[in-house]
C-alpha cells in the first residue's frame, strides 16, 4: 500500500492534553467505476491516555478504513478523505502532517498488529531480523541493541526460548505464535497508541483467550493506549473502557463498555448483543438481525438501519436521525430518543429486555 496526502483542512483547535487520539468528522471515501463510495461517514470519537476504545460493527461498517485513515495508509487516489476530516494525535494533526513526520509516528508512536499475520511478516526474514529491524528504524539504536530488544520483545509476549525464536522465520511457527510475534513487532518501539484490527479472528478459541489476555497485560504494563477492532462484543466485554458501535461508515452508538452492552440504545447495537451465542441460550433459536447491510451505492434515504429495525415507523423513512443524548455521556443515532420516539422508546426497551431474559429473536431466528 502507498503512502499518501491528505488534502490539508483548516484546522480546528488541538484537542485537551490528557486526549492521546481525538477523531472529528472523519469522511473517508472511494472512488470506483460506478462513482464514490463512502467509507467511513462523518464519524468523531475521542480516546485518552492509556485507556482502551473498542470500534464494533459488522464486515464494511468503516471500522478498519477508520484506522488505515488514522494510520495514514489509505491510497489517495482511491481514496478520498473529505474535507474538514481532523485525526489530532498527541497535540498533532495527523491527516495535514508531511509524510516523514507521519512515517516516524507510524510504528513508533502508533503501532498496529493486522488480523492475518503470515501476510504481515516478511517469510524471508527471521522473527529476529525483523523486529529489530523496526527497532533500528525508529529508536536508531545500533544493530547489537536492536537485536537484543527483539529477543526482549519475544520475551515479552510469553514466547519460550527467546533465544532460539528469534532465529527463526515465520513459517516455522503456529498462526498464535505468529501473532505474539506481532505484538511483539508492535511492542518493541513502545507506542503510545496500539491498534488492533480483529487481533484474534484468525485463531482458534484458546489461543484467543490467550492472545487477548496477553494483550490486556501488556498494555496495562506499558501505559499505552489501545483500540480494539472487531466484530466480537464477547471481545470488547473483556477488554476495552468504552465503545463506538458502527454502522455503514456512521457511529450509531457510543459510550462506556457497560452503557453499550448491558443498556444497549440504539436498536442495531441491541440485534448485535441479542445475537451473541451463550450458555443461557443453549438448545434455543440462536437471534440475527433480519435483512442484510445496505448497498453503499444504495443507502436507506433516512435512517440506515430501518429495513432492518423491528422499531422503525414512518418517520424513520423519511428524517435522517441524528446522534441524541440516551444516557450519560452515551449517544445513540435513532429517532426513539427524540420527543416523537418518546413512547416507542420505552417499549423498544422493554422487548429488548425481555429478548435477553428468553435468548429470543428480535429479528429472524434459525
Ligand atoms: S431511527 Fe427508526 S429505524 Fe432507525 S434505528 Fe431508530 S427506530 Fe430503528
Amino acid at each position: 500500500m502507498t503512502e499518501t496526502l491528505s488534502t490539508p483542512a483548516p484546522l480546528g483547535a488541538p484537542p485537551p492534553r490528557e486526549t492521546l487520539l481525538e477523531v472529528r468528522n472523519l469522511r473517508t471515501s472511494f472512488r470506483v467505476l460506478d462513482g464514490i463510495v463512502p467509507a467511513v461517514d462523518g464519524i468523531s470519537f475521542s480516546l485518552g491516555r492509556g485507556q482502551t476504545l473498542g470500534i464494533v460493527g459488522e464486515s464494511g461498517s468503516g471500522k478498519s478504513v477508520t484506522a488505515m485513515t488514522v494510520m495514514r495508509l489509505i491510497d489517495i487516489p482511491p481514496g478520498v478523505i473529505g474535507e474538514g476530516s481532523e485525526v489530532w494525535f498527541d497535540g498533532r494533526e495527523l491527516l495535514s502532517l508531511p509524510l516523514r513526520e507521519m512515517r516516524r509516528i507510524r510504528g513508533n508512536e502508533i503501532a498496529m498488529i493486522f488480523q492475518e499475520p503470515l501476510t504481515s511478516l516478511n517469510p524471508v526474514l527471521t522473527i529476529g531480523d525483523q523486529i529489530a529491524e523496526q527497532v533500528e528504524l525508529h529508536l536508531k539504536v545500533r544493530k547489537k541493541e536492536a537485536w537484543e530488544r527483539s529477543i526482549e520483545a519475544i520475551k515479552l509476549v510469553g514466547i519460550p526460548s527467546p533465544e532460539r525464536r528469534v532465529k527463526q522465520y515465520p513459517h516455522e511457527m503456529s498462526g498464535g505464535m505468529r501473532q505474539r510475534v506481532m505484538i511483539a513487532m508492535a511492542l518493541s518501539c513502545e507506542p503510545k497508541l496500539l491498534i488492533a484490527d480483529e487481533p484474534t479472528t484468525a485463531l482458534d478459541v484458546t489461543i484467543q483467550a490467550q492472545i487477548l489476555e496477553l494483550l490486556k497485560t501488556i498494555q496495562q504494563r506499558t501505559g499505552s493506549a489501545l483500540m480494539l477492532i472487531t466484530h466480537d462484543l464477547g471481545v470488547v466485554a473483556e477488554m476495552v473502557d468504552n465503545v463506538v458501535v458502527m454502522y455503514t461508515g456512521q457511529i450509531v452508538e457510543q459510550g462506556t463498555v457497560e452503557q453499550v452492552l448491558l443498556e444497549p440504545r440504539a436498536p442495531y447495537t441491541m440485534g448485535l448483543i441479542e445475537s451473541i451465542p451463550t450458555v443461557e441460550k443453549r438448545g434455543g433459536r440462536l437471534s440475527v438481525i433480519s435483512g442484510v447491510v445496505p448497498s453503499p451505492f444504495n443507502l436507506p434515504p433516512a435512517c440506515r438501519f430501518e429495513p432492518r429495525c423491528p422499531y422503525r415507523w414512518d418517520r424513520c423513512r423519511r428524517v435522517e436521525p441524528d446522534l441524541y443524548p440516551a444516557g450519560p455521556g452515551q449517544v445513540a443515532r435513532c429517532h426513539l430518543h427524540t420527543p416523537e420516539g418518546e413512547g416507542r422508546r420505552q417499549a423498544a426497551l422493554e422487548t429488548h429486555r425481555a429478548n435477553m431474559t428468553a435468548g429470543r429473536a428480535f429479528g429472524k431466528s434459525r
